[in-house]
């Protein structure tokens, strides 16, 4: 099993600047292979990133002397990258490839064979520039294949790959759960504790917006509006961050509980929800607690429900399935006007959504989308009119 962990560095300056050299080289090197791709196709041969490759190799002593300064993966590793750029645009997954821009995505590859990559505790060994201090120790087991070196606003960062050996994950002991995300508690469970977001994050989002407005005040190209723009970076690099960890904490707690899980399609939610400057951060929220609990369903065998955009999670009795005309954004309280049931707004939406992952048909693995199932839910739901032994859900 390959996993990937990304772990903060402590480089000295010597260290990053020849990080800064590296994402550089990668750079130059993609984006010259960019435009002799297309010089070649143009000319009517036939472009590839193997001979490409092999291209560079031989004018680089003579043209290009100062690229022997970093590990030659960052140069190699530019070049296949820019292959697997064309190939998934001739499969019509990506667009076509342009040419990278300093300061956007900086990276490149530090290492890329088995064994050239070593860690001692907190230590890391690169190619070319020795040992740098890490963050944090490696935290899984196994052999490192590949070490990329990327920026951050002003940090840097390394992302291991790690062939790990494959551990059994005993099966989730509880059934099902719905669970709604939302702007003010992270994530609210149909069963156990509401998670609530970080509060540190709340006081870091306040700040968002005197600071982007001190980037726009400043003149173009000049040395302040770099430092805004780097100020404004860090800040958004710490409260995605620190809702990552929070998110981290409580997607690997619901993978580990529960066979099933609904959640609603998120495309929608992010969109109506806010509409100031942090919605921008709320939305890769989302997208970023769903990428999180599928992986870690994969992991633990837990199947992901998803609802469709047309499920109303909110607008729903969670206890006799009627759906409300109109509920308000402020109002914080579900109240059923056909069987007078009452509940928390988000926890009404979770239940909701366990309702229809518990109802929504078996898969072997992974996410389902739940969308056929929707008529035979409310068709069931309407004979349930009448209060009758889910009372003590209603009470709830
Ligand atoms: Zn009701």
């Amino acid at each position: 099993m390959l996993v990937a962990h990304k772990i903060a560095l402590d480089p000295t300056n010597t260290q990053r600047s020849y990080f800064a050299r590296g994402c550089g080289a990668a750079r130059f090197a993609y984006n010259w292979a960019l435009a002799e791709w297309q010089r070649q196709y143009q000319a009517g041969e036939k472009p590839s990133e193997v001979s490409l490759r092999r291209q560079l190799n031989a004018l680089k002593r003579e043209q290009y002397p100062w690229m022997f300064d970093v590990t030659k993966c960052a140069v190699q590793e530019a070049i296949i990258d820019l292959g697997g750029a064309f190939r998934s645009f001739f499969e019509k997954r990506g667009k076509y490839p342009r040419f990278k821009k300093k300061g956007v995505y900086d990276s490149f590859c530090a290492a890329n064979e088995t064994g050239t990559l070593r860690t001692n505790g907190k230590r890391i060994k690169l190619p070319v520039i020795g040992w740098v201090r890490m963050r944090e120790v490696v935290r899984f087991e196994g052999v490192l294949k590949r070490g990329t070196i990327g920026r951050e606003a002003d940090r840097w960062f390394v992302s291991l790959t790690i062939e790990a050996p494959e551990v059994a994950v005993p099966l989730p002991l509880q059934e099902v759960v719905g669970v709604d995300l939302g702007v003010n508690t992270l994530a609210t469970p149909s069963r156990g504790e509401v998670v609530t977001g970080p509060k540190a994050h709340t006081a870091l989002l306040k700040r968002l917006r005197p600071t982007s407005r001190r980037l726009s005040n400043k003149q173009r190209g000049s040395n302040n509006r770099a430092k805004a723009k780097n100020r404004l970076a860090r800040l958004h690099g710490r409260i995605v961050n620190i809702r990552k960890d929070a998110t981290h904490k409580a997607t690997t707690k619901l993978a580990k509980t529960f066979r099933r899980i609904g959640i609603e399609d998120l495309n929608v939610r992010g969109m109506v929800r806010n509409r100031r400057l942090a919605r921008s951060i709320l939305d890769g929220g989302f997208f970023e607690f769903r990428r999180q609990l599928q992986y870690k369903a994969k992991r633990s065998g837990a199947v992901i429900v998803v609802a469709d955009r047309w499920f109303a999670s909110s607008k729903r009795c969670s206890c006799c399935g009627s759906v409300e005309a109109e509920l308000d954004l402020s109002q914080r309280r579900f109240r059923c006007s056909a069987c007078g049931f009452e509940a928390d707004r988000d926890w009404n939406a979770a239940k909701n959504l366990e309702n229809l992952a518990a109802s929504s048909a078996v898969s072997a693995c992974g996410e389902e989308r739940a969308g056929a199932v929707r008529k035979s839910r409310v068709k069931r739901a309407s004979k349930k009119q009448e209060p009758n032994s889910k009372d003590e859900l209603c009470v709830a």
